[in-house]
């Protein structure tokens, strides 16, 4: 089962990922996370896309390719994958067929100001990742990650200037991709405008489109 998991920045896929990724048990693989781990641990790749990463621009596709290409050969994926952040742009989309074959892929549909109000209260911690939402999923202390104890941070590609920028990008680059799937009759449409605790609603639209997978895969074999 190889997921794609698409939508606008803002729409919260990386949160409904993760909860699929738990109930599917199959890893959760979010590019944005590889890159902000890179720069954290400032290896080579993280000095080399920092910038990029900031303003809120995309990461070189090759660069971005090799990186997704080597992690979904590892040995947790065998069996799939959520792909969060992957494909981003049509060439990414037309090298990642080359390497693996496509289930599914969910595109998460929200109001812009749905997007907005997510992309300007998101925290993140600073250790562990995670992420919080001021008004919506708000941490117990403020400023202070539940899971870690590790401090919350705006990051800077959600800063009021790279949200625009990640957004325009988004039209220009990403949007092209979901036509790329629809033309596959790869792609499903999840409605995401629910609040963080309708998250269900969201979830059981993509079990729905999960579970036929499976369905239609066991009709193939019969
Ligand atoms: P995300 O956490 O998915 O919003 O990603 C954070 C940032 O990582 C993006 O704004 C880009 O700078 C970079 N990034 C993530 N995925 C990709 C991708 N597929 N192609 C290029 N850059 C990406």
């Amino acid at each position: 089962m190889n997921i794609v998991i698409l939508g606008s920045p803002g729409v919260g896929k990386g949160t409904y990922a993760k909860i699929l990724s738990e109930k599917f048990n199959i890893p959760r693989i979010s590019v944005g996370d590889l890159f902000r781990k890179a720069m954290k641990n400032e290896t080579e790749l993280g000095r080399k896309i920092e910038d990029y990463v900031s303003r809120g621009d995309l990461v070189p596709d090759e660069t971005t390719i090799e990186l997704v290409k080597k992690r979904l050969q590892e040995d947790d994926c065998k069996n799939g994958f959520f792909l969060d952040g992957f494909p981003r742009t049509i060439a990414q989309a037309e090298a990642m067929e080359r390497f693996k074959k496509i289930s599914k892929v969910l595109n998460f549909v929200a109001s812009e100001w749905i997007i907005m109000s997510r992309l300007g209260g998101r925290r993140t911690c600073r250790e562990c990742g995670a992420t919080y939402h001021v008004k919506e999923v708000p941490p117990k202390l403020e400023g202070i990650c539940d899971r870690c104890g590790g401090k919350l941070y705006l990051r800077s590609d959600e800063a009021p200037q790279a949200i625009k920028n990640r957004l325009r990008v988004y039209l220009e680059k990403t949007k092209p991709v979901i036509g790329y799937f629809r033309k596959r009759k790869l792609l499903a449409i999840i409605d995401a405008n629910y609040k963080f605790e309708e998250v269900d609603k969201v979830i059981s639209q993509c079990e729905k489109h999960l579970q036929n997978l499976g369905e239609d895969s066991r009709r193939r074999r019969i």
